[in-house]
């Protein structure tokens, strides 16, 4: 496509002309390709400006780490919040940020009503203090071309915890962060809490004790609220997966059915980075070309529910989030005629006349069945003694969050699969050397994509005075839980002294 490696004079895809909006020939795909910024100690100085601009200028910013380890799996899937909050605090002292990835979404609205510029950065960093590092992680991470000579080399050193004297003024992971604060935009995760925990431990101050006083601190951190894709895509889009490469394929998608329709849809451009910059920026394409689509190959279960499969690149059957998102729309398609069928017949039976249950009137968000192909009669029959009697919804749930948690745990063991490795054993036909390095950015754009994809159903809002997409306005995705964790001030927890020093900081010296 149009960044040629080989090229060293060709320019980025440009963004007077649309840029990315270049389609294939499905007509679906949006973004074809995404440069990311790399950031390292060499060009740490030299980004800064433009790192800050970005953050300053931008509507709403996306972040996702990539982390050292997590500890105990158990512990941070624990029923009770905040036994499970101390679990991954734990992790958060223990371990560290080895990169982080910011996406920067600026509103364009001369260019149209949900048109953005998009800047997307991977920092990799390096934590000067001890930190617990997995074997099994770093095994991984290997093997999926993170380069830890790179990293322990270029990586941008930062200490934990509270500030060592005056901070404000210095050019650190630690400041920038501080000035993501000072932006006071929506910041939006996927799947967040352990991002904002270790965030918050990493790069802020030491953790409070209890959650109460975290999500306090919070409220006052971001005061333009705290968005998380995952709560969502479950529960507002209610898409029958939520692991964030289905999203944002499914976002995507959707997003080219609108605009071709001619319908409100988002629009993206990207910088169009000087040639100098070119050593530190990837192009990332989101997905391999439809056209290698294996339509004969069988789709793998555990990929299909939760974006991972122990077998990875030797599994037999497909991982190709297209292919899934068409079974799964079929599924959803064939469910929604028995529904209708059977909820006549039973209203039939009963004598009541012909209205039809909406699957709106469901509570808990629809979830893709693990074995079997969903489609079984016996399971049409529960659902539909559930959606009568249902009072708990997401109980059942369990063991669908507990694995999805352990694998979301290991974030960095699974987050780039979809893109990284083809489907049915084919070479990817777009490898990019130093994949590994970049998830953090690539990851924090797909999620800054799927709330701007949401945010075109609820008008552009974003200057007004009320939330940003108020009903996910801080709401953070609760694996195994029905309900998300709301971000709010309550009158009985107070704010942490570490954090209203902090708050001094950032005000009193802007
Ligand atoms: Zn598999």
């Amino acid at each position: 496509m149009a960044a040629d490696s080989d090229d060293g004079a060709v320019s980025a895809p440009a963004a007077s002309d649309g840029g990315v909006c270049k389609t294939t020939k499905s007509g679906e795909e949006l973004v074809v390709q995404v440069p990311v910024v790399d950031v390292q100690s060499d060009n740490f100085k030299e980004m800064w400006p433009s790192l800050l601009l970005a953050i300053k200028t931008a509507s709403f910013v996306a972040v996702d780490t990539e982390l050292s380890g997590l500890g105990d799996r158990k512990s941070l899937l624990n029923q009770c919040i905040e036994e499970r909050y101390k679990s991954v605090c734990h992790a958060a002292r223990t371990r560290s940020i080895l990169s982080l990835g910011l996406a920067c979404f600026k509103q364009q609205p001369d260019k149209g009503e949900h048109s953005y510029l998009a800047q997307v950065f991977n920092l990799t960093l390096l934590c000067m203090e001890e930190y617990v590092i997995e074997p099994k992680s770093v095994q991984f991470l290997v093997q999926h071309g993170f380069n830890f000579n790179r990293q322990y080399a270029q990586g941008i050193p930062y200490h934990k915890g509270n500030d060592k004297g005056d901070e404000s003024q210095s050019q650190s992971v630690r400041t920038l962060f501080l000035e993501l604060i000072r932006a006071r935009r929506p910041l939006v995760l996927h799947n967040g809490l352990i991002d904002l925990v270790f965030l918050y431990q990493n790069f802020y101050a030491h953790l409070p004790e209890s959650l109460g006083t975290f999500t306090a601190d919070l409220c006052e951190m971001f005061p333009a609220g705290i968005y998380d894709t995952k709560y969502a895509a479950e529960f507002h889009a209610r898409f029958v997966a939520s692991y964030l490469e289905y999203v944002f394929r499914k976002c995507e998608r959707e997003n080219g059915k609108q605009r071709a329709a001619g319908s409100p849809h988002l629009t993206l451009e990207f910088c169009s980075y000087p040639t100098s910059m070119r050593a530190h920026i990837d192009y990332r394409c989101c997905m391999p070309p439809t056209t290698h689509r294996p339509h004969s190959t069988s789709i793998c279960d555990n990929f299909s529910a939760y974006g991972w499969c122990p077998l990875g690149p030797q599994c037999p059957r497909s991982h190709d989030i297209d292919l899934i998102i068409d079974t799964d729309e079929a599924v959803v398609e064939d469910k929604r005629r028995r529904r209708r069928r059977r909820e006549k017949r039973r209203r039939a039976l009963l004598g009541l006349p012909g209205k039809q249950t909406s699957e709106e009137n469901e509570d808990g968000p629809p979830m893709k069945q693990v074995c079997g192909d969903g489609l079984k009669a016996e399971e049409i029959e529960q659902e539909v003694a559930e959606d009568e009697t249902r009072s708990q919804p997401g109980l059942e749930k369990g063991h669908k969050n507990d694995l999805e948690m352990g694998l979301k745990a290991t974030r960095l063991e699974t987050a780039d699969v979809a893109t990284s490795e083809a489907p049915g054993g084919q070479a990817n036909p777009h490898p990019v050397a130093g994949d590994g390095l970049h998830r953090a950015g690539f990851d924090a754009f797909m999620t800054g994509f799927v709330m701007a994809y949401v945010g075109v159903s609820q008008g552009p809002q974003i200057c007004s005075s009320g939330p940003w997409l108020p009903e996910c306005h801080n709401k953070v995705y609760l694996s195994g839980k029905a309900v998300p964790l709301t971000v709010a001030k309550s009158q009985f927890s107070r704010s942490s002294k570490a954090h209203n020093q902090k708050m001094k900081l950032a005000w009193g010296s802007s």
